[in-house]
């Protein structure tokens, strides 16, 4: 059975090419047109030698996901859905920037945590992504968008595991695709432009360090194990303490780091001036190098979740600046194209109608497409 490169990093290539007989230097080249050139045919290999090529023709292949869906909203952000087969598709967002360039990334169908406010945890866990099922997204996100916007030069400046799935509880198939992320045969992204953002998988948190140790986000959510329970059911594993003694091993081996602590704002469950204050008390302690991304909740009607009021939003954030904590407020974006991360893919899994609501889907992303050639 042919082998998908996008499932190796530039090691696991090397020992591809010498299981066919060939040098490991050739993996670098053949890295390169893959994910620098984003080539998926090796007759366009230009400088590989024929009989390598004619090798690879019989043994591999360069192969994405199929594009199921693909929305672009009126601010630029992209939202793909990918067909990952078995009635599972996972989402893929680009978000533009004056200054950057990010892709969100799921790392699996489903999840198994369960938080409260997710869609994608209210849908359960089906399965991990394969390593190539996660750089294909990054794949055909950076090469659609340079054919797209008719460049040659990087387009995604930062990769963040924020999509659908825990990325640690898919922690073998995650290490090699980050490889190829920061690999500069591959996308050359810096260790702190690609983020993996977990909801407090203590034991994956301290072998990452060790294995690869990009730029760290923690889903919070709660200043307390009594409230975090409730939303992050994981906690109950890793309670607050043992998170945080995790944070702070963590930058241990990246000091001049910080982590970036995520907090999904919900109507009264979370939000009073009380917590606030709880979570100054909490981080002070701990003594982390740390930010707050304050997260603006997107209802989905399962949840029976609430956004919380601007001003309310707006108060929590004073309170942690004024205690010394930098702090931003998440803007939204892509609202016009839908609401929180794994509806979309929720709305396959649930079959409901599923094949008229994707032909209508394709209808608008051709109008988009055609109505919005320069979307940045
Ligand atoms: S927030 Fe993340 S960890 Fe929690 S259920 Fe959703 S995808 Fe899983």
């Amino acid at each position: 059975m042919a082998v998908n490169l996008l499932d190796f990093d530039l090691e696991g290539l090397a020992a591809f090419c010498e299981s066919l007989g060939e040098k490991k230097f050739r993996a670098t080249q053949l890295f390169r047109w893959v994910h620098q050139k984003g080539a998926d045919q090796f007759d366009d290999m230009s400088d590989l030698a024929r009989s390598l090529r004619d090798k690879l023709k019989g043994n591999a292949e360069i192969t994405a996901l199929p594009v199921m869906t693909q929305h672009i909203s009126a601010d630029g952000t992209i939202k793909w859905l990918f067909d990952v087969g078995g009635g599972d598709a996972v989402e893929t967002v680009f978000i533009p920037e004056s200054d950057r360039g990010t892709l969100c990334i799921s790392s699996q169908a489903g999840c198994a945590v369960g938080c409260r406010f997710c869609s994608t945890g209210h849908q359960g866990f089906s399965r991990n992504l394969k390593t190539w099922e996660i750089l294909a997204q990054l794949w055909f996100a950076e090469h659609f968008l340079r054919k797209h916007l008719g460049v040659q030069e990087r387009v995604i400046s930062n990769v963040v595991m924020m999509g659908m799935g825990e990325p640690l509880q898919n922690y073998a198939a995650l290490v090699p695709a980050l490889r190829t992320m920061l690999d500069d045969h591959g996308y050359g992204l810096s260790r702190r432009r690609v983020t993996v953002s977990t909801s407090g998988v203590v034991p994956m948190m301290d072998r990452l360090k060790d294995d690869c140790p990009v730029a760290l986000a923690v889903s919070l959510h709660a200043p307390t194990d009594v409230l975090r329970d409730n939303l992050v059911p994981l906690n109950k594993k890793y309670p607050l303490v043992e998170l945080l003694s995790a944070c702070k091993r963590y930058l241990e081996r990246a000091p001049r780091d910080f982590i970036t602590f995520e907090y999904c704002m919900l109507d009264g469950v979370n939000d009073s001036p009380e917590h606030a204050r709880a979570l100054l008390t909490l981080v002070r302690e701990a003594d982390i190098p740390c930010k707050f991304n304050l997260i603006p909740f997107n209802p989905f009607p399962a949840s029976g979740l609430l956004r919380s009021k601007n001003n309310v939003v707006q108060e929590f954030a004073r309170i942690l600046l004024d205690g010394g904590l930098v702090t931003t407020v998440r803007k939204t974006r892509g609202d016009d194209i839908d609401a929180a991360c794994g509806q979309l893919a929720g709305d396959v899994k649930d079959r409901t109608n599923v094949s008229n609501r994707i032909s209508k889907q394709r209808t608008i992303m051709l109008q988009q497409i055609g109505e919005q050639k320069n979307f940045n």
